[in-house]
């Protein structure tokens, strides 16, 4: 596969130049694959349906085709993913896709070791080790953390602000061995990111260290979150009939979206011929891109906290691959967008228990309000004229292409669950009374030795310590 870059089109790269850079630095744009080719028919109409981890191999062949072998490529998979990704229906038109069966409980998970293997991959005939730095606010930190543990070639230091990241988060973070540290440093977020950008500018340091960034950008996290939307798209389209008794139903998959590398990844999977019909682009409170949809301008801004914190995101980084796929009309015509504010996400995990007895944790909750407001009439009054105020929580004013299909009850919902709600305890406890029940490889890690190395936020004394403690 050729890869180019969404700000200039003259660019071609391959895979592992693609991997192993992240961003291209020349033009400050993300890398693209030129194209999305489309999977066999008679694979996607197979019966019974393909499983995961044969949807994961046939969908990624193409994009290392030249670089990894096919049995290379199958090792890859079947090491990343141990796990799959369960479709559960929860009412007759809704189904929740679960992402959070992986070792850190998040849909991060599926990106991240995928990555991680890939670059281990590349990194085979090298002498050297592959340092990854990584700043985190909490959940890519864990997942890239453990993706990589015990990868061969490979280490991660990850940087995250000390104090400003919750307890189980903190533990998830801290706790590895071998070559995984944590860094905790006094400061914030940013400062955490800022010092890792300098790194990556200091050649003296990269003369020295050989040095990669693993954040979401990274075009090797993307496409395999591709994988569980065929797969859950094919499930629920064989399931259909005998679930809702709907024949040819739309499939609309419901994103909780932050930086939108979900959902980019959705429509990788829809351009590859995935039964989805459109998306819903559910935010919380930073609703960049809903306003985008709504008016046709692009702003982004600081981000604002809420109780779907992985979703805090006021400049989204995917923006510039949506728009580099999508026209502003064909984005409106694939969306439905919606946003929720924190009021919103405490009711919906009370509505989605009460109506259902599934417990959401407060990213899926997103998802659950936007589709059940979609289903339940939302968005037959927007087909029939209502205006609706998109400065207020609730659908952005455009009409997707399916909104008929909804109306007329011809169309099933994924909602994307992208985290277990015991990440979220406290948030699920006010909301419903009740505590989520632990999963064992939570449980576990909070047992551990908390082994983060305490450092100041100085760019001179963190410099030292990579100096003295990498090798
Ligand atoms: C990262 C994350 C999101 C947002 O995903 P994007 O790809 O950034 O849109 C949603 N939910 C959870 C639990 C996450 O960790």
């Amino acid at each position: 596969m050729v890869y180019t870059d969404t700000r200039d089109k003259s660019v071609k790269t391959d895979f592992r130049t693609a991997v192993i850079n992240g961003m291209n630095k020349d033009t400050g744009g993300l890398y693209i694959p030129v194209e999305f080719p489309k999977l066999a028919s008679s694979f996607i109409n197979k019966t019974p349906e393909p499983g995961f981890r044969e949807i994961a191999f046939e969908m990624a062949k193409p994009y290392v085709e030249g670089e990894i072998s096919d049995s290379d490529l199958m090792a890859i998979i079947q090491d990343a993913y141990p796990f799959s990704a369960p479709v559960v229906p929860v009412d007759k038109t809704s189904y929740m896709l679960e992402l959070f069966h992986g070792p850190t409980c998040a849909f991060k998970d599926f990106g991240a070791r995928f990555m991680a293997r890939v670059m281990s991959y590349f990194n085979r005939n090298e002498s050297s080790t592959l340092h990854i730095l990584v700043a985190t606010s909490g959940d890519t930190g864990s997942a890239v953390g453990s993706a990589f543990h015990n990868v061969p070639g490979l280490d991660v230091t990850i940087l995250y602000p000390e104090g400003k990241v919750s307890k189980l988060q903190e533990k998830q973070l801290s706790t590895f061995d071998g070559n995984v540290r944590a860094l905790k440093i006094k400061g914030t977020f940013d400062d955490c990111q800022k010092l890792v950008k300098t790194a990556f500018t200091d050649e003296a340091l990269r003369s020295k260290l050989r040095l990669s960034s693993a954040n979401s950008i990274n075009i090797s996290r993307l496409l395999p979150q591709s994988f569980y939307y065929m797969y859950s798209s094919l499930v629920v389209r064989s399931r259909a009939w005998g679930d809702s008794k709907i024949e040819n139903p739309a499939i609309i998959a419901v994103v909780p979206s932050g930086n939108f590398g979900n959902l980019t990844s959705g429509l990788i999977a829809r351009e590859m011929g995935a039964p989805i019909t459109g998306f819903v682009a559910a935010t919380n409170s930073n609703r960049t891109i809903p306003d985008w949809i709504a008016t046709g301008k692009y702003e982004p801004r600081p981000s604002v906290e809420t109780y779907a914190n992985a979703m805090d995101v006021g400049a989204p980084s995917n923006y510039e691959r949506i728009a580099a796929m999508y026209s502003l009309d064909e984005v409106k015509s694939l969306f439905a967008s919606y946003w929720l504010d924190n009021d919103g996400i405490i009711n919906s995990i009370k509505n989605c228990y009460e109506r259902t007895g599934y417990t959401v944790d407060p990213h899926g909750a997103v998802g659950w309000k936007a589709w059940s407001d979609i289903k339940n009439g939302m968005m037959e009054k927007l087909v029939a004229g209502e205006k609706n105020d998109f400065t207020k929580p609730g659908l952005t004013p455009n009409i997707p292409k399916w909104a008929n299909k909804v109306i007329s009850k011809e169309a099933l919902g994924i909602i994307l669950e992208t985290a277990h709600p015991a990440k979220f305890s406290s948030t699920v406890q006010s909301a419903i009374g009740i505590s989520p029940t632990i999963p064992d490889r939570l449980e576990k890690v909070l047992s551990l030795p908390d082994k983060a190395i305490p450092m100041e936020n100085d760019y001179n004394k963190f410099k030292e310590w990579l100096l003295a403690n990498l090798k």
